[in-house]
Parts: C-alpha cells; structure tokens; sequence
C-alpha cells in the first residue's frame, strides 16, 4: 500500500488519537527506514528512544525468531525463564533487588504508585498515600499515570481524577520541602524529562529529593521509561548523580522494539507486595522478556553505552555549533543521546522540512526540537543529520 493510500484506510479504520504524518513506515536497518512509497530516512525518533539498537538488530531479531518458535505465551501462574534471565540482567546491573514486568511505560508506573501506596499502608498506616511529582513531567496515560503526569492538557476531560497526587516545580528543592510530609508515600520523578522538553534533574536537586524522602519517610521513585537503558549515556540516568531510588520504572528500549515495561524496587520495598498484590496476564511473557535479554545484553557486552557517551557528546557539540549561527535558537539541552534543542519559534515547520529532506526528528510542546538517535549511531549518520538540519535553519533565517 502507498502512502497515500494507508493514510484514507487508516482514517476509516483506526482510533483518531494521534496526530499522524501522512506517511507509513514499512521497513528498517540500523538508524535508516523507509515510507511505504520507497523513500529512505534517517531516524532520529526511533520510535521514541525505544529502538535502542536500531531497527531490527540481528541479535534481537533472531532472540525473537528463537522463542517465537518455542514459547510465545504462557502465564505468570508459571516461572517464565526469560523473565528470570532479564529481572536478574536488571538486579545485578542496578541499585535494585526485585523486578516486576509489565507491558508498557505507564502500566509500570500504573504499578510503580500501588507498591509505593501498598508500602506506605503497611510500614506507616492509611494516611500515606500521596504522591508528589512535577510540573512538566510524562507518566503515561493510564489514570493514575496521567493524573501523576504534570501537565494538565494529558487530564482535562477526564475528571474525576484519582485523588492523592500533588505537584512540585523541577529543581526547586524548597517548593518539594514545602509540600512534603507526612501525608507523603513516595515522590516520582524523571531524571531527564522527555516529553516535558527535554529538561535535566540537578544532582544537588535529587540529593536534597533523597534526603527529604528519607527524613519524611516517603519512597523516591525514579521514571527511567524513556531515560533509562543506556540513553544518557550511563545504563540507568541516576547514576550520573549518584543518587538511587528506591523504584525505577522502565519500558520504551527495553524490549528493542517489543512491548515491555519493568518495576525495579529494593527488597525492602517490593515487600510490599504479596501474591495476588499486582498481577499482568501479558507482564514478562516469554517473547518480551527473551527480546529484552537480547537487548540489555547486547547494550552490556557492544560498549552501546561509551558509543551513547562519545556520540552524545558529538552532537552536543554540533547542535551548540548550529546553533550558535541562528538567532531562533535559544538553548541546547541533554544527557547523551536524548537532546533537546529550544527554540524561539514554532518547531513544527522544521520538522517537516527535515522530514522532506529524509530526517525524521519530533518536537515536544511547540517549540523544542528533540533527538533520539539510535545508540549505536555513527558519527556519520550524526553529521548527515546535522547536515540536513542545516539545510532547513538556513531556509527557516530567512523566511
Ligand atoms: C513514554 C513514557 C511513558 C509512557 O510509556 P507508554 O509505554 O507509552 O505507556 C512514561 N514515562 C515516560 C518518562 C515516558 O517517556
């Protein structure tokens, strides 16, 4: 099917819930994909900081194959090996203990607020179950996830919302001293906020966080969905602060492209959950979990993560250098390879243009650009990119 005509079908047949390109894409390799007319892209979406390794990697590709064709479902009424080999993968290379699986990224943080909540009841009683989280933060679009989820053009029209969620400014440590207490069962924080802009927690600001949990006996949960897995540049985006969580939620790369999502907590902590607790029919079935193998092992084993560091830094530095020549460029922002570039200007027109040009990038809110490469990008793929988003800022001067 062309282009064209996948965009009339979809709009007959499917849920008008995005804001869809007029374009489908069919096929991908490494950083490249391609529309269902033949064009060639570069991706610098990858399917938001979900395809870590690129498209179809072969170690993943055949992980699935493999378990496709000897277990693709059972139930967690059973161990599930691959489960075990990944919540093992994620203990040994994380401040966590216990893993729980579940599908998506707000599914785990769906998860993330009723273990906070079970703990609370149980070490301190009914009256702690608030959670504070920030302004401009994504949780994901469940309820609990979206009422979490600080930006209120994700919950008008969907009241009532649940009830115990309060929100604190980013980096603003006597603003969260303020509206903790006692009353607090865990505050929920991303350590790069993605879809908020692309905006960096301070590491002064999530080691007051951390001793403000401690003094208030509030759990610090950590939103690693789409910050996580290598992304910054370090496996998780705590370590570059050094401070734990007590939880951490992930999901988007963690499958290489398969729908997965995870609950990391301490022992302590994920005793607060018992059997019958929580539960996910589909929660770290075989086929996720052995793509999730492939992926975290392949991340370990590649120097995915020094790639992640060296090409981060790379194009930090041609995103400041571009940036530096144009007056609509306010600030370039990031960890590694999860960039923000704020303009003064609508984004949209740009990211069309790159598009036509054969570079996919996305903007969040209206007006900041953001890059997700793959995090085995090479430093020419960067410089194509950066070439063709030249291209466009020189047309967009001077219009
Ligand atoms: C994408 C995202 C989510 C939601 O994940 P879904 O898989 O879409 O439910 C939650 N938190 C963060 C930080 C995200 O970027």
């Amino acid at each position: 099917m062309s282009n064209s005509t996948n965009v009339s079908e979809g709009q007959q047949y499917v849920m008008n819930t995005y804001g869809r390109l007029p374009m489908a894409l069919v096929k991908g390799s490494g950083a490249k994909v391609w529309d269902a007319d033949g064009k060639e892209y570069l991706d610098f979406v990858s399917g938001i900081a979900v395809n870590a390794l690129g498209h179809c990697h072969p170690k993943v590709v055949a992980a699935i194959q493999e378990q496709a064709g000897k277990l693709i479902h059972c139930s967690n009424l059973y161990w599930i090996e691959p489960q075990i080999e990944l919540a093992k993968l994620l203990v040994e290379n994380s401040f966590g203990d216990k893993v729980f699986f579940a599908n998506s990224g707000a599914e785990a943080n769906e998860g993330a607020i009723k273990l906070a909540r079970k703990y609370a009841r149980k070490v301190y009683g009914a009256e702690k179950y608030e959670i504070i989280s920030l302004k401009h933060s994504f949780h994901g679009r469940t309820l609990a996830a979206l009422t979490a989820t600080g930006q209120a053009k994700y919950q008008v029209g969907y009241e009532p919302l649940p009830q115990g969620f309060n929100y604190v400014p980013l980096n603003d440590l006597p603003a969260l001293e303020e509206a903790i207490g006692p009353q607090t069962c865990a505050v929920l924080i991303e350590p790069v906020q993605g879809e908020g802009g692309v905006h960096v927690a301070d590491y002064a600001y999530l080691q007051g966080v951390r001793e403000l949990c401690r003094k208030s006996g509030a759990l610090l949960i950590y939103d690693e969905v789409q910050c996580g897995m290598g992304r910054t540049g370090k496996l998780f985006a705590y370590e570059h602060s050094g401070v734990a969580p007590d939880i951490m939620t992930l999901a988007k790369a963690l499958g290489g492209g398969v729908a997965i999502g995870a609950i990391v907590a301490t022992d302590t902590v994920a005793e607060g959950f018992g059997p019958g607790d929580h539960a996910s029919t589909f929660g770290g079935n075989p086929l996720a979990t052995a793509a999730g193998v492939a992926t975290l092992s392949t991340i370990l084993a590649e120097d995915i993560i020094g790639n992640t560091q060296r090409m981060g830094e790379v194009l930090a530095a041609e995103l400041q250098n571009l940036g530096q020549k144009y007056s609509f460029v306010k600030e370039q922002r990031g960890l590694g390879l999860l960039r923000g570039l704020e303009l003064s200007i609508e984004v949209k027109p740009i990211v069309d243009k790159c598009r036509e040009l054969g570079l996919l990038i996305n903007g969040v809110g209206s007006n900041v650009l953001r890059f997700l490469p793959p995090l085995n990008v090479t430093e020419t793929e960067i410089s194509a990119a950066l070439q063709i988003l030249a291209q466009v800022f020189a047309v967009t001067e001077e219009a």
